[in-house]
């Protein structure tokens, strides 16, 4: 079936992240060479933490890094996401890696399925898979073939974010003006982050949660809502929430 569905996986962070940021802030205030701090920020890092976070010295924490694999995202998501800069992405290549036999993969947006237009829309993108297979086996080269490829052509990428870097891809992605796609992908890592490391995530995601809307005039006003919504996928991480879970919940963002 080439329609695909976002996959998204926590792949690798860096170990003890909690410790090393205690380690890096402690650095900061203290005459004590490394090896004492780092023995102190043993087990004694999380209030520490906390304490750093309320107080906003935010640099340490991009002393801890999250590495995501990400699949079934298109190549509209792409080109937002790389807005990025502070994070770094390993792109599947549309010049080396040619479409598969199966023909293209690609994303469809659930409001044109509701709109009725999906046998439509696979239409096109049949046609547009068949042309691309055609002038490849005709010799074109993968690199001006891929020209024909549609925004709703899947893609897949590697992508590292340090904790700061995070905490602000969350507070524009997670929030309701952003596009669905990348909405769904920010609530999904969020869900992944706040698994493994809760102090540095449990009040992340768009501004209104932690803070306050930051969207002015353009605002959705649902500020309960999304607070309802981050303090449920907290309750369901407590509770031992499964892949198949964060990807129901995301479902509703
Ligand atoms: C709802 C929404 C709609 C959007 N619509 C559009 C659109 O219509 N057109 C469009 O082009 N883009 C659009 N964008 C993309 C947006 O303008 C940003 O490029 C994107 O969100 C990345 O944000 P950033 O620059 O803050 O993030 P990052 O690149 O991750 O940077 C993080 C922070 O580092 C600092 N920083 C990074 N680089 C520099 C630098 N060179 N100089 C100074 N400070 C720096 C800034 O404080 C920045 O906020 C939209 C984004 C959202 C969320």
């Amino acid at each position: 079936m080439p329609e695909r569905k976002l996959k998204v996986k926590l792949l690798q962070h860096t170990p003890s992240p909690l410790e090393t940021i205690a380690l890096a802030a402690r650095l900061c205030y203290s005459d004590s060479d490394i090896d004492s701090l780092y023995d102190k920020s043993k087990g004694s890092a999380e209030d520490f933490v906390k304490k750093l976070m309320s107080l906003g010295h935010l640099s340490p924490i991009e002393h801890a890094s999250y590495t995501f694999g990400i699949e079934g995202v298109s190549r509209a998501l792409l080109a937002q996401i790389t807005r990025h800069r502070i994070a770094s992405f390993s792109v599947q290549s549309q010049r080396y890696v040619k479409q598969g036999k199966g023909g293209l993969n690609y994303i469809i947006p659930p409001k044109v399925k509701e709109l009725g237009e999906e046998e439509r829309f696979i239409e096109q993108m049949n046609t547009l898979s068949e042309w691309y297979s055609e002038w490849i086996d005709k010799g074109l080269a993968a690199e001006d073939a891929r020209f024909i490829l549609p925004n709703a052509a899947e893609t897949r990428m590697i992508l590292t974010m340090n904790a700061r870097e995070l905490l602000h891809f969350f507070s524009l992605r997670c929030c309701n003006r952003a596009q669905w796609e990348i909405r769904k992908l920010a609530w999904a890592m969020l869900a992944l982050v706040r698994q493994t490391t809760p102090v540095l995530f449990d009040n992340a995601g768009a501004s209104c949660i932690g803070s306050i809307c930051t969207e002015g005039a353009m605002s959705c006003k649902k500020l309960r809502e999304m607070k309802e919504l981050s303090n449920r996928l907290n309750e369901q991480i407590k509770n031992g929430m499964s892949y198949e879970e964060i990807m129901r919940f995301v479902e509703e963002v």
